[in-house]
C-alpha cells in the first residue's frame, strides 16, 4: 500500500512516497521556495534527483506539481494507488494526545494552536488544504512534533512561572521531534529486547533536543514551549536567562522580537564562532585551533552532558544512549565527546565501532550503559500512524 508523509513549510514541502507494510522508500523529493518566480521542484526517479525550476505561485500548485511529478514519472499510474497522507504537523497543544485523522474540527483546533508555533501550524495547515483539495476521497492524518511528549508529568512540563499563564497562555513545555524521539526509542527497546529500558535519545541535528524515554514514554525533553529551549543547536542558543532579552534591548535600543530572533537564528554554533552553524565547519575549524569554533563545540557538548545527567537522576539509572540525525548519525567526534563528558555514569565508547556507519552499537563491552547510533526516519514513524489509523 502506498502512503505518503508529507513535511510542508512555510515555503517548502517535502514529501516521501513509502510501500507500507514494508516501510519502504518508493521516492521522494521536495518544493522549495514556493510563491517565488525561482521555486524547485525536485523528485528522486530511479534514485536520480531530477530538479526543475519554475514559477510554483502556492501550496495547492507545488501539491498539482508533486501528484503530477509521481505520474509522469511513472512512480505510480494513478491517484488511486495513494492510500493515505500523513502530515508532519509542528504543535499539538494539549488538545492532541495522539495522533489523529483530520477532520474540519480537527483543522480548527490545529488553527487554535497557531499562537503557539505561528510560523509552523499555518504551513502545515496550508499543506493539508492542499492535499484535501487534491485527494478528496483519501484518509488524511496529522501526526504532531509534540505528541510523544504528552506523558510528561506536571513537574517535567510546567515552568516555575505564574501558574496563570499555562491556563490562560497554555505556556508550558511541549517538547518537538516527537516522531523521531519514539521512532529511536522504539527501536533501541527492539534491540535492547526491553519495553521497560530507560533511554536518553540525543536527536541532534541542525535543529536538536534530548528526550528522556522511560518504559516507551517519554518523561522529560530539552525543548520547551518553542524549538528554542534546550541545547545550543545550530543557530538557536538553547535555554538562556530570559533577562538578557531585557539587556540587550536596552542595550541595543531594539523591540524583545528582534533580539529573540537573534537568539533564534544567530545564536548556538553561528554566533558563538562567528563561522558557521554546520557542525563540519564548527569541527573543521577546532581542529585547526580557531578559538571561537572550540569555544561554540565544548558549550553544547557541556550543555548534552547536563541534560544527559538530569536524565540519568531523574529516571533513576540509564540504560541506553542513542545518537541520531545529522550530527548524531555522522560525527564520530561529538559523539565521542558526549561519552567522554558523561564518564563518570560509566558509559564508554568503543572507538572503533564509533567510526562506523548505520545503525549500530558502539559502547565498549564493559560500558554500563548502552550506546547506539540509530537512524532516524520520521516518514516512517508518520506512515506508520496513517496506518494505524486506516482502520
Ligand atoms: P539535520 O538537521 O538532522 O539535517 O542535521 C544537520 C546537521 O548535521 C548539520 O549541522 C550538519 O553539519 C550535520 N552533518 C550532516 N552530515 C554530516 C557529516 N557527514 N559529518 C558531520 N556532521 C554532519
Amino acid at each position: 500500500m502506498k502512503i505518503l508523509a508529507v513535511n510542508a513549510g512555510s515555503s517548502s514541502l517535502k514529501f516521501q512516497l513509502l510501500n507500507m507494510p514494508e516501510e519502504t522508500e518508493i521516492t521522494s523529493g521536495l518544493v522549495e521556495r514556493i510563491g517565488y518566480d525561482n521555486a524547485v521542484f525536485v523528485i528522486k526517479v530511479n534514485g536520480q534527483k531530477v530538479s526543475k525550476e519554475q514559477t510554483i505561485l502556492d501550496h495547492k500548485v507545488a501539491v498539482e506539481l508533486v501528484i503530477k511529478g509521481l505520474i509522469e514519472n511513472k512512480i505510480i499510474d494513478s491517484l488511486d494507488e495513494i492510500k493515505g497522507v500523513g502530515h508532519r504537523v509542528v504543535q499539538g497543544g494539549e488538545i492532541f494526545k495522539d495522533s489523529v485523522v483530520i477532520t474540519d474540527q480537527v483543522i480548527k483546533d490545529i488553527e487554535s494552536l497557531n499562537d503557539l508555533a505561528p510560523l509552523h501550524n499555518p504551513a502545515n495547515i496550508t499543506g493539508i488544504k492542499a492535499f484535501q483539495a487534491i485527494l478528496p476521497n483519501v484518509i488524511q492524518v496529522a501526526v504532531f512534533d509534540t505528541t510523544f511528549h504528552q506523558t510528561m508529568k506536571e513537574d517535567a512540563y510546567l515552568y516555575s512561572a505564574p501558574y496563570e499563564w499555562y491556563t490562560k497562555y497554555g505556556v508550558r513545555k511541549y517538547g518537538f521531534h516527537g516522531t523521531s524521539h519514539q521512532f529511536v526509542s522504539q527501536r533501541a527497546m527492539e534491540l535492547l529486547d526491553n519495553p521497560k529500558a530507560k533511554i536518553i535519545v540525543a536527536h541532534l541535528g541542525n535543529g536538536a533536543s534530548l528526550c528522556a524515554v522511560d518504559s516507551g514514554k517519554s518523561v522529560d525533553t530539552s525543548m520547551g514551549l518553542t524549538p528554542l529551549d534546550g541545547i545550543p543547536m545550530g543557530t538557536r542558543s538553547g535555554s538562556i536567562d530570559p533577562s538578557v532579552l531585557m539587556l540587550v534591548s536596552q542595550k541595543e535600543n531594539r523591540s524583545y522580537a528582534d533580539v529573540l530572533d537573534d537568539l533564534n537564528k544567530r545564536s548556538g554554533y553561528l554566533g558563538v564562532s562567528g563561522i558557521s552553524n554546520d557542525s563540519r565547519d564548527i569541527v573543521d575549524n577546532m581542529n585547526e585551533g580557531h578559538k571561537r569554533a572550540t569555544l561554540a563545540y565544548k558549550i553544547q557538548i557541556k550543555r548534552i552532558a547536563d541534560f544527559i545527567g538530569s536524565y540519568y537522576v531523574y529516571m533513576g539509572g540509564l540504560d541506553a544512549i542513542c545518537f541520531t540525525a545529522g550530527i548524531g548519525e555522522n560525527a564520530p567526534i561529538v559523539r565521542n565527546d558526549v561519552i567522554e563528558a558523561i564518564k563518570v555514569l560509566g558509559a564508554k565508547i568503543d572507538p572503533v565501532e564509533n567510526q562506523k556507519r548505520g545503525e549500530h552499537l558502539i559502547s565498549s563491552k564493559d560500558s554500563k550503559i548502552k550506546v547506539f547510533v540509530i537512524p532516524t526516519n520520521e516518514e516512517v514513524m508518520i506512515a506508520r500512524e496513517v496506518m494505524r489509523l486506516n482502520k
